[in-house]
């Protein structure tokens, strides 16, 4: 897929004003975001958490028909409560105000699931926003492990088994069903 860098921004009003539909990734600080970002674009547009500074700001890039939108890391493990407290703040302004968003790609670590990503889950479900959930790095075990566990991470994260896509950004696995899902996604909104 085609992704250009556009802008880096924290304040609602430094964010884009038009139409055009947004397609946001969220997930937990270190769950490998900024590498599937990456993965996606085949060229490195995201920063990587070893860059303090984008993880923390809204990235806004071109895809051509829609944009992605790359929101700061939730869990912060390593951020004052100050930092964490404002970021809260951007991801929720988005999340819930941003008229743009069109469908949520939440990605977790499928090593470890946390609460946190229960927590968004459940959050972005009861909004009724088109959600995803990308679990990345399943290099670390065979796949059957995943695919075997696959059932009870949908019921902890509260959504269903066809909403979740098991990929490894390093190894570059399943990253092409990211992109059928966009589109699959995308398509909806012609209907
Ligand atoms: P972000 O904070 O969510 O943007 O995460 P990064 O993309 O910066 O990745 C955090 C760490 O996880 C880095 O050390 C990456 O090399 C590593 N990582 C990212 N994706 C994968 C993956 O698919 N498999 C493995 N094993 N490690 C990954």
């Amino acid at each position: 897929m085609k992704v250009k860098f556009i802008k880096s921004a924290s304040k609602q009003e430094d964010w884009i004003v038009d139409e055009k539909t947004e397609i946001c990734f969220i997930g937990r600080s270190n769950c490998g975001k900024s590498s599937l970002i990456n993965a996606i674009a085949h060229t490195t547009v995201a920063r990587s958490s070893s860059t303090p500074g984008r993880t923390q700001l809204v990235n806004f890039f071109d895809c051509g028909k829609f944009r992605l939108v790359d929101l700061p890391g939730y869990g912060f493990a390593k951020v004052s409560k100050k930092v964490k407290d404002y970021l809260e703040v951007i991801i929720q302004e988005y999340l819930l105000y941003r008229k743009n968003l069109f469908a949520v790609f939440q990605v977790c670590d499928a090593n470890v699931v946390t609460e946190d990503d229960a927590s968004m889950s459940k959050f972005l479900q009861q909004r009724f926003i088109n959600h995803f959930v990308i679990l990345n790095k399943t290099d670390k075990h065979p796949m059957s492990t995943y695919q075997n566990n696959l059932a009870r991470t949908a019921r902890f994260l509260g959504t269903k088994i066809d909403n979740i896509i098991l990929v490894s950004a390093k190894k570059k696995t399943n990253i092409d069903l990211i992109d059928k899902k966009i589109k699959k996604t995308l398509a909806l909104i012609s209907k």
